[in-house]
């Protein structure tokens, strides 16, 4: 039975991929963590299409690595794209970028219920208690800090748990977020409505595109067509939250109208069988509003993934945002556990790495987005993207990888660390095309923003390190005053002078 008032080191709220990627790394140093999660899993999430950093860095560190590789998910090579004007699809393969060569060019196009089961079980073998069927129903406040959680279980009896730290992990409807003391800022620029269903038996891409993302913009928006596997494919519509009153009705209608018209969307359609039953059975509606917290953590708490932001899902990133801030809170709550830097210091470190990966893909959206703005300048901005010098596809494909963030441990995870060395030859010309200075040669509007060419500058430093077999930790803070990962990537240390 469950104690009524227990002691823990950490209590993770949400058995999301951020939670469980937080839970894992925690668990991982010995320490005692308790997840809770409201949902008993398997259960439904959307966000089925993942970037390869979140494949090779990431399920690596967790060691899921295999299990991932063997469920049976539909293996991505890239994206295609029917964005704007020109009536021709254009695509980009995660290959072409000399920092994932090889067998890490690929990511996954999974269904989630499946995905985060196996994140999920692999935090309890890693020594995290779970418990499912489990509701956060407030934070503990101390006054100086948060000091644990109550929460409801299945029966509806409330717990009380002290804990040093509370990571809210717990995605978009959070309810707790606001016990670090901040407020949700809603982005202006993104304000969506999607709309989501299954189909059986819709075409796929010719090959080698057949397991690719497809999005293709129309005039009211643009849809998104993921095959999950050779029968089965999600499909969604992202119009504007002008169009709310429209899909507010039958969601089943609306979505039916809309495939209707986009003609790419329709024709792949043209076979296909909606799927009416099990949990894919419903047609759903999601307000997908891009937001911030001004907050990310307070003395006791941190948020990690969804909790603290969500960006435009057009370019897959969320998953990546989730597990990638998760390792980096990882890192800042293992460091204060064990005593090796204070609080504030450890926990300003993640919440600027954290921005700044948000801010790298926040930039980079808006300018996709301008591009499908204005007809007449669409067409030429498409072809930059799909015709710019190598150096710039590059740099696109490292940013839609996931990996520009320069992160030591996330690329140089055991396994892909000899893969990035082996690619030395195609990683010269990557940091000639970067540059010895680090300037970004960037024709295209979405390369000249100053965070896509710090990130870059970042990113080439990391791999020479990894190229000329330095320890994976970084020896240069990020931020003037900041901290560096440790060489296994675990804990955050203070730089050496
Ligand atoms: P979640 O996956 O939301 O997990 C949170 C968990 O917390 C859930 O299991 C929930 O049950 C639990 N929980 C919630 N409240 C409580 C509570 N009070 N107590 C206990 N437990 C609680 N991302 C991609 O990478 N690729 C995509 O293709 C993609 N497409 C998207 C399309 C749309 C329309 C939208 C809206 C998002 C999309 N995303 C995509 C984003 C993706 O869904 C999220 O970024 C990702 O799921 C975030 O992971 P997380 O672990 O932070 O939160």
């Amino acid at each position: 039975t469950t104690p009524e008032h227990e002691n823990v080191d950490v209590v993770v709220v949400g058995g999301g991929p951020a939670g469980s990627t937080v839970a894992t790394l925690v668990a991982n140093q010995g320490h005692r963590v308790l997840l809770i999660d409201k949902e008993t899993f398997p259960r439904y999430q959307i966000g089925e299409s993942l970037l390869p950093s979140t494949i090779h860095g990431i399920c690596a560190l967790l060691g899921v690595s295999e299990e991932v590789a063997d469920a049976g998910f539909m293996r991505k090579h890239g994206g295609t794209f029917r964005w704007g004007a020109s009536p021709e699809p254009w695509s980009f393969s995660f290959a072409v970028s000399p920092r994932i060569a090889g067998p890490t060019s690929h990511a996954y196009q999974v269904e989630r219920m499946k995905f985060d089961e196996i994140l999920l079980n692999n935090a309890r073998r890693k020594g995290v208690e779970v418990r499912e069927g489990c509701s956060a129903v407030e934070v503990i406040d101390g006054g100086q800090r948060v000091e644990g959680l109550v929460y409801t279980d299945r029966e509806g009896t409330r717990h009380e748990v002290r804990s040093t730290f509370v990571v809210d992990a717990s995605g978009n409807k959070s309810r707790i977020h606001q016990g670090v003391g901040g407020t949700r800022t809603y982005s202006d620029f993104f304000q969506n409505i999607a709309l989501f269903g299954y189909f059986t038996g819709g075409d796929r891409l010719p090959e080698p595109s057949a397991g690719n993302i497809f999005c293709a913009a129309f005039d009211e928006g643009w849809f998104w067509y993921i095959p999950l596997s050779d029968q089965l494919t999600s499909v969604g519509a992202v119009v504007n939250r002008d169009s709310a009153a429209e899909v507010q009705g039958d969601p089943r209608q609306a979505l039916a109208r809309l495939v209707d018209k986009c003609e790419p969307i329709r024709d792949m359609l043209k076979n296909a069988t909606p799927v009416t039953e099990g949990p894919y059975g419903q047609v759903r509606v999601r307000k997908d509003y891009s937001y911030i917290n001004t907050r990310f953590w307070r003395e006791g708490m941190v948020l990690v993934g969804d909790a603290a932001c969500f960006v435009d899902p057009v370019f897959s990133s969320g998953v990546h945002l989730a597990t990638y801030s998760a390792m980096l809170a990882a890192r800042s709550v293992n460091t204060v556990l064990d005593g090796l830097v204070d609080q504030e210091r450890s926990f300003q470190e993640y919440e600027a790495r954290y921005r700044r990966e948000y801010g790298l893909f926040y930039e980079f959206l808006m300018s996709f987005y301008d591009m499908n703005a204005d007809d007449a300048s669409y067409y030429w901005q498409a072809k930059k993207v799909t015709r710019c010098a190598d150096s710039e596809l590059e740099s696109f494909v490292g940013l839609v990888g996931g990996v520009a963030s320069g992160e030591g441990a996330v690329l140089g995870a055991a396994s892909v660390r000899g893969k990035v060395a082996a690619a030395s030859g195609e990683l010269a010309c990557s940091a000639a095309a970067v540059g010895a200075d680090g300037a970004v040669d960037g024709a295209t509007p979405l390369f000249q923003s100053s965070i896509v060419s710090d990130v870059m500058r970042e990113g080439s430093r990391t791999q020479a390190q990894a190229l000329f077999g330095e320890a994976l930790g970084d020896t240069v803070p990020m931020f003037p005053g900041g901290l560096v990962p440790t060489a296994d990537g675990s804990r955050w240390a203070v730089p050496e002078e």
